[in-house]
């Protein structure tokens, strides 16, 4: 049996310990939603009043130029490349992910449909994110393309097989189960089978290590809200290969992604690579707060950055499981998120077959959060920067309290709200 203590030793030796101290953590809450929903650094209230009170409130408009707005995008994206192995201005900040899956594959299908004319199918998973299959739904339309969906990561290669996918669209980690997909193997699959692939980062950037140029993806796009802790609604990211950025338009073919924006000419004329990508005015305000997140991830760089990362983040995820199942072992609980650690991102979940969202509001009102994902799945999010070993031995004391007590069954925790 695992203690508490054994958990306390696991802090002292800890290398990364001191990262938390970057972040406004509330009293008396263990926050395991960071996946969500990232923390809020200590950095961002001063660098934003910053923003309001000195750039936008005595510099007004030149602010663009002296305080560099206009670079923020670009400045970012050189920032969060870092962490998800790209180069230097291959990435830039803007708009959201839906937005920006939208943008990228896009332009995916218009590449596909110059080489390979006869290929029709985007491929993607029955259990990704609705919005990825709802853009993906709606660009299938629009384009005259068909959105194919597989049921299990097993059948993605015979998919392929067939001959006619033009893009296989895929979340890196799962939102729900925080399965985790090898991304070098199946872009490899992909290519051998004619098809690009288009890469969410949206659980995996700022969680783990990830490679998009040695891993040769073509597309990629990821969440600032989340890991990178931009605060919500933050801007999202988005990435082409060099190989590709300058070939085609992207199709929100805004101002910011001119070649010369205060040219204010009449005519379209793509700028040169990712900076295409961009659309309007980008977010200065909430592109501001992004970089104080990001930067707390960046922090861990001396420590071994993102590898130490994905090193903590295995521990905590291993332990939680291990103590669940050590002191929650008969409540009904069955582990949906894969055990092995090639396989699994920063999360753990299960499925309950009753009861799952008061379980979880009965957490939240001990100050354990994590969240619920329908039909029935309890989800934890284990984020490195911010958790201790012993938080994980809380909360999930606290999960074995509500199980063994039954207190769940109140009603004042099946009451649902409008975000779960
Ligand atoms: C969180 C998440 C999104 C969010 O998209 P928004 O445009 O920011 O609402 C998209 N895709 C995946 C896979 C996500 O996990």
């Amino acid at each position: 049996m695992t203690t508490r203590p054994d958990c306390e030793r696991l802090d002292a030796e800890d290398p990364l310990a001191a990262l938390r101290e970057q972040f406004v953590l509330p009293e008396g809450k263990i926050y395991l939603d960071g996946n969500s929903l990232g923390v809020l650094p200590r950095a961002t209230a001063a660098r934003v009043a910053q923003v309001v009170q000195h750039e936008w409130g005595e510099h007004l408009i030149e602010s663009w130029n002296t305080a560099h707005w206009i670079e923020l995008p670009q400045r970012v994206g050189n920032k969060i490349a870092q962490l998800v192995g790209a180069g230097p201005n291959e990435l830039v900040v803007a708009d959201s992910t839906s937005v920006n899956l939208f943008k990228v594959l896009s332009a995916a299908l218009t590449m596909a449909r110059a080489d390979a004319p006869q290929r029709r199918a985007i491929v993607s998973e029955r259990d990704n994110f609705p919005t990825d299959l709802y853009i993906a739904e709606a660009l299938a339309r629009e384009r005259g393309f068909e959105l194919a969906l597989v049921d299990t990561p097993e059948q993605i290669g015979p998919r392929l097989a067939r001959g006619d996918v033009a893009v296989l669209m895929l979340t890196q980690v799962n939102y729900r189960t925080g399965r985790l997909h090898d991304m070098a193997a199946l872009t490899a699959a992909a290519h051998a089978a004619g098809a690009l692939v288009v890469w969410d980062l949206a659980h995996t950037a700022g969680a783990l290590p990830v490679h998009l140029k040695r891993d040769d993806a073509d597309f990629a796009i990821g969440c600032g809200y989340k890991y990178l802790n931009g605060g919500p609604g933050a801007p999202a990211f988005v990435w082409v290969h060099p190989r590709h950025a300058d070939r085609f338009w992207q199709p929100l073919a805004g101002w910011m992604g001119h070649a010369a924006p205060f040219a204010f000419d009449p005519g379209y004329r793509p700028a040169p690579g990712i900076a295409r990508y961009l659309c309007g005015t980008p977010p200065v305000i909430q592109t501001a707060a992004l970089e104080c997140g990001v930067d707390t991830v960046l922090a861990a760089a001396p420590l071994g950055g993102m590898d130490a990362l994905r090193s903590k983040s295995l521990a905590l995820t291993e332990l939680f499981m291990r103590l669940v199942g050590e002191r929650c072992g008969s409540q009904g609980l069955s582990l949906v998120t894969p055990h092995d650690a090639p396989h699994r991102g920063s999360q753990v979940s299960y499925a309950r077959a009753e009861g799952g969202y008061a379980i979880v509001q009965a957490l939240i009102a001990r100050g354990v959060v994590g969240d619920f994902r329908a039909p029935d799945i309890l989800r934890f999010g284990l984020t490195p920067l911010t958790l201790r070993f012993v938080d994980v031995w809380d909360a999930v004391e606290q999960l074995r309290q509500v199980l063994e007590s039954g207190e769940w069954r109140q009603e004042r925790f099946h009451r649902k709200a409008a975000v779960t």
